[in-house]
C-alpha cells in the first residue's frame, strides 16, 4: 500500500508540473501577435497538452491500483475479524465442555471413592499398579482361565475364586472374576 501511494504521489507531482507546463504554453499562446507567430506557439501547446493528455491514463493505473489494494486490505481485516470470533466462539465452547468434563469427573470419583469403599486395601494398590500397565485390570474367566493371559485354573482355585468374588490371576495378576 505505501509503495503503490508513493508512486500516486509521485505521478501526482509529475501531473503538476504538465499542468504547468500547459499553462506557460497557453499563456505565451495569449501574446502571439500575427498568424505566423500564432502558429507556432499553437504547436507549442498542442504537443504539451498531448503529452500531459498521454499522462493522465499512467495517473489513472496508479490510482487504480491504490484503490485495487486498498479494496483488498479491507477485505482481508473483515475476513480477519471473522476468523478472530470464530476462534473466541471455540475458545468459549470448548473451555464450556472441560467444565462440564470435569464436573463429570469429580462425579465419577467421588462414586468411585464409595465403591471401593469396604475393598482391601491390598486390592486397591494392586488394582492402582495394575491400571497403570494395562488398559484392562480386571478381566472375567472363560472356560475356566484369565481371558487375558489365558491360564487356566484348577478346579479348588475356581472354587476359591467363586467365593472370594474377585482374586489375581496366577499368570498376569489381573484380578479375575467369575461372569454371573
Ligand atoms: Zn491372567
Amino acid at each position: 500500500m505505501r509503495e503503490l501511494k508513493k508512486d500516486v504521489d509521485s505521478h501526482e507531482l509529475q501531473m503538476k508540473v504538465l499542468d504547468e507546463k500547459v499553462r506557460a504554453a497557453k499563456a505565451k499562446l495569449a501574446t502571439a501577435t500575427n498568424g505566423r507567430e500564432y502558429e507556432l506557439l499553437k504547436k507549442e501547446f498542442d504537443i504539451v497538452s498531448q503529452e500531459q493528455n498521454a499522462f493522465e491514463d499512467t495517473l489513472l493505473t496508479a490510482w487504480n491500483a491504490f484503490e485495487h489494494a486498498q479494496k483488498m486490505l479491507l477485505q482481508k481485516e473483515v475476513t480477519s475479524q471473522e476468523s478472530s470470533a470464530n476462534f473466541a466462539q471455540t475458545i468459549l465452547e470448548k473451555n464450556q465442555k472441560k467444565e462440564e468434563l470435569e464436573a463429570a469427573l469429580a462425579l465419577k470419583n467421588k462414586d468411585r471413592l464409595e465403591k471401593q469403599h469396604g475393598l482391601p486395601e491390598q486390592w486397591i494398590t494392586d488394582y492402582e499398579r495394575m491400571k497403570r500397565s494395562v488398559s484392562n485390570p480386571v478381566v472375567p474367566l472363560e472356560n475356566g482361565s484369565c481371558s487375558a493371559c489365558f491360564e487356566s485354573l484348577a478346579g479348588h482355585e475356581i472354587a476359591i475364586l467363586a467365593r472370594k468374588q474377585l482374586s489375581p490371576c496366577g499368570g498376569c495378576f489381573r484380578f479375575l472374576f467369575i461372569q454371573p
